[in-house]
């Protein structure tokens, strides 16, 4: 699955969790407000239930108290006891009204308080009769006896019937409060289970967000250091291809080598053309600089990565025995040839996804170095091929006359001497009919390492065309010429020339020598008078060398 692909799944997960979460979170809400509803009208039923058991007590009580005072009146017929009976009588009946009232919605309530209604009205009449019996009659005679006996049956009854209706409302209190206890815990549970997923969902959807953020920056960084590993990879093959020879690459190699694999060392080993030794084109950090044979590097050999990360891995033999560092060898190949190798040392026991990330820039690093080294390569190639001549491996002649120009310019500035030689092999045409221009040219090539041999470094050897030659051999005097010209002929001359099986004899060379200034002090004057010494050499016999100087002794 790709980098998007992980990153939507998790901008859909945030999205569910989160939405889940507020949804849980506004369900808690309503609940709440309901609890709270719940609980106020709970209180208000619990508060009601109070009032109820309130007003039966204070009945009971008048009822007692008017009870009480009508036995002081008839007792000590306190006047006072009269009217405390008759104001609680009255009070007692309010009460019953007010919990009658308060009773409208319980049927079995209005029923006992209608029962009770009776008792208390009778009880009142009772009162009422004791008293006025009192008043008539003083406490005397059986009716009084018989009224107090009555008035003693009827409060038992009275009693008895509050104790019914308080013991009813007490018994809906516990019922109403069991029931609120119930509703409050099923409710607290869900609402604190329900947050408590709600946070979990919040502390997902901030766990998940976090990681997608901390992705999101690790990805950034990637993309950075992958762009800037692009521009550099641009601006390195920008600069090679500016590159006129392969020293100048040696130095952009090593340098980009070192930027793209900071903590690593390395270098960058090419195969030479007869395919049997690598050397370094370019090294950075501690790496080893000995060449080595193609056959001891694992990448060459199977021309693909090698890797060798554990001490357990097998290691190329060009890595030195003993060394435990990891080591990274990949082929550069460009247009189906392998060039050489990229090999990179790191620190032992890097991280596997460190090491995976380095050598996925190698790669691509290398794959760069290879097109920019075989550009350079057939670049080196086509100019080679633009200034030598193919069959001796000598400059070509447009090439000597270019050679030739800044020779002349040097030495005026130095006013040192320079010499020029045309050369031409003696009876070439017969030599060519005697055994056939193969041999011929084989001679010529023969004559032209000769001639590659024999000269310093700073001279230049030339084909001049067919089986002519020109050399130019700056600082060298007429003297000097002469004897280097007189050493080549010698030289020539005791060639053994053998092509395959078959024995050629010997040549001989004449050769011409003008010397700058005085011979002349331009290409064409020096030319003209080096092949005017030439055939002055063929005329005096061939293998011969003549020079001004020569003329003179
Ligand atoms: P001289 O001693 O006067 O120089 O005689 P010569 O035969 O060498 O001179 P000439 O100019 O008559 O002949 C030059 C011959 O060199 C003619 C040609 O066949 C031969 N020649 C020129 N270029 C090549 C080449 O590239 N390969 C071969 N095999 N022969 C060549
Ligand atoms: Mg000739
Ligand atoms: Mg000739």
């Amino acid at each position: 699955m790709s980098y998007l692909d992980h990153s939507h799944k998790r901008l859909r997960m945030i999205d569910l969790t989160f939405s889940a979460a507020l949804l849980l979170l506004t369900v808690m809400l309503f609940l709440s407000y309901f609890i709270r509803t719940e609980l106020v009208q709970t209180n208000v039923q619990t508060q009601h239930t109070y009032d109820v058991i309130m007003a039966v007590d204070e009945l009971s009580n008048s009822m007692l108290q008017a009870e009480s005072s009508r036995r002081g009146y008839i007792l000590t017929g306190n006047v006072q006891q009269k009217s405390r009976c008759e104001v609680f009588a009255k009070s007692a009946q309010e009460n019953l009204k007010e919990v009658q009232d308060l009773t409208l919605d319980n049927q079995s309530q209005q029923r006992r308080l209608a029962k009770l209604d009776n008792l208390i009205q009778r009880k009142i009449t009772i009162f009422k009769l004791s008293i006025s019996h009192y008043d008539r009659m003083g406490f005397r005679g059986p009716e009084q006896a018989q009224l107090t006996e009555e008035g003693t049956s009827l409060m038992t009854a009275i009693r008895v019937e509050i104790d019914e209706i308080k013991s009813h409302e007490k018994a809906l209190l516990s019922e109403r409060r069991a029931r609120e206890r119930t509703t409050l815990l099923i409710l607290t549970v869900v609402v604190l289970s329900g947050i408590l997923i709600a946070i979990i969902l919040l502390s997902l959807s901030y766990y998940i967000a976090r990681h997608e953020s901390r992705s999101h920056l690790i990805a950034a960084g990637d993309l950075q250091a992958a762009n800037r590993d692009i521009s550099d990879l641009s601006s390195m093959t920008q600069l090679l291809q500016s590159c006129s020879n392969f020293d100048e690459a040696r130095g952009i190699l090593s340098c980009y080598g070192e930027k793209f694999f900071p903590r690593a060392s390395g270098g960058i080993y090419l195969i030479n053309a007869s395919r049997t030794l690598m050397t370094d084109a370019a090294a950075w950090g501690v790496a080893d600089r000995k060449p080595f044979t193609p056959d001891q590097c694992w990448a060459m050999r199977l021309g693909q990565t090698h890797l060798s990360a554990a001490a357990s891995d097998v290691k190329c033999q060009h890595v030195e025995t003993g060394d435990t560092t990891a080591h990274l060898c990949i082929p550069l190949a460009a247009h189906h040839e392998t060039l050489g190798t990229l090999h990179l040392s790191f620190a032992p026991n890097e991280d596997p996804d460190f090491m995976e990330k380095k050598r996925l820039k190698a790669a691509a690093f290398a794959e760069q170095v290879a097109l920019a080294v075989r550009s350079l390569q057939l670049r080196e190639q086509l100019r080679e091929l633009s200034i030598r001549d193919p069959l001796t491996g000598l400059l070509n002649r447009r090439h000597m006359e270019e050679s030739l120009l800044r020779e002349i310019s040097r030495t005026t500035r130095t006013r040192q001497p320079l010499s020029v030689v045309m050369l031409d092999v003696d009876h070439f045409k017969s030599f060519n009919d005697t055994f056939g221009h193969e041999a011929g040219d084989h001679v010529l090539k023969e004559v032209g390492q000769l001639l590659q041999k024999n000269v310093r470094d700073s001279d230049i050897a030339c084909r001049f065309g067919g089986e002519e030659f020109t050399l130019i051999l700056p600082e060298a005097d007429c003297d000097i010429a002469l004897e280097i010209c007189n050493r080549i002929r010698n030289a020539v001359k005791g060639l053994q020339l053998v092509m395959g099986r078959q024995h050629l004899g010997h040549i001989t060379i004449s050769a011409g020598i003008a010397v700058f200034p005085a011979d002349g002090d331009t290409i064409q004057q020096l030319l003209a008078t080096a092949d005017e010494a030439l055939y002055e050499a063929k005329e005096k016999g061939r293998d011969r060398v003549i020079a001004s100087c020569t003329d003179q002794s």
